[in-house]
């Protein structure tokens, strides 16, 4: 049996990291799957999805203030007329999907990991696709 659920995320800026760990780890129990995989995906083009760091909020603060440095708004190549070329660059490189091993019930996540929204055209609403098989 497979489960999939949507879950909503408002974000609050261009650039907004946004913790999911808990409602993935929701939907997760709620299937009652023991042994299995949860995909975790994102339908938006300039959106992207992350597993890292979740104990110090300044890690996902240093990845944002990173990326954002590497990747400009503004940039001289870019051509995309809607001109958020950015954001679109960001998702590609960062991915939208990542699959989570289940194992006695439980996402395998590393101690100090968390599962992170990344938004990068903000605000919006945004959904991500939890599919647990
Ligand atoms: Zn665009």
């Amino acid at each position: 049996m497979v489960k999939v659920e949507t879950i909503y995320v408002e974000t609050g800026g261009r650039t907004d990291f946004i913790d999911i760990t808990g409602k993935v780890r929701d939907i997760v129990r709620s299937s009652g799957k023991r042994e299995g995989l949860c995909v975790v995906y994102v339908p938006h083009t300039t959106a992207a999805l992350f597993i890292n760091e979740g104990a110090d909020p300044d890690v996902a603060r240093d990845i944002a203030t990173l990326i954002d440095k590497l990747i400009p708004w503004h940039h001289a190549d870019y051509r995309h007329a809607e001109g958020n070329s950015a954001a679109h660059i960001k998702s590609a490189i960062i991915g939208n999907s990542r699959v989570i091993p289940i194992v006695e019930g439980k996402l395998t996540l590393g101690t100090w990991e968390s599962i992170f929204f990344a938004e990068f055209d903000g605000p919006r609403r945004r959904k991500v696709i939890v599919t647990v098989i």
